[in-house]
């Protein structure tokens, strides 16, 4: 049976609140978002994991000068968060003030909306 989730299929569940990540059958190496191969033996025996969505800042950038588009909302803030379960993934920092970010802050994943576009977002946890 093929229990791929796709990268559509993993922002449909990021849309609806849900984090969900992949583990690979054949290692047991965790990946998120999901990818073809796993990273670590090459195989494709992805199997879907739900995640807390919870962890900490891992690392974090502000950025002063957005993409084309986006103008209106810099300055914000893209982190690198470690996941309790051990993975990193990184999103848009939401809810949180630039001055009270740093390495090491509980965040919680939330999903960013933007019209039929679902992005990665941290909130306060
Ligand atoms: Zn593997």
């Amino acid at each position: 049976m093929e229990h791929v989730i796709t990268l559509k299929g993993f922002f449909e569940e990021a849309r609806a609140g849900r984090l969900t990540g992949i583990r690979c059958g054949e290692c047991g190496e965790l990946a998120i978002p999901p990818k073809e191969f796993c990273p670590a033996c090459a195989k494709r025996a992805w199997a879907p994991v739900p995640l807390s969505g919870e962890g900490v800042v891992a690392s974090y950038t502000v950025i002063r000068v957005p993409p084309r588009g986006r103008a209106g909302e810099a300055p914000y803030a893209v982190a690198v968060v470690r996941l309790t379960e051990g993975v990193s993934l990184l999103g848009r920092v939401v809810d949180i003030p630039l001055e009270s970010l740093v390495i090491g802050l509980p965040v919680k994943f939330r999903p960013i909306i933007d019209g039929a576009q679902t992005m990665v977002g941290f909130g306060p946890s």
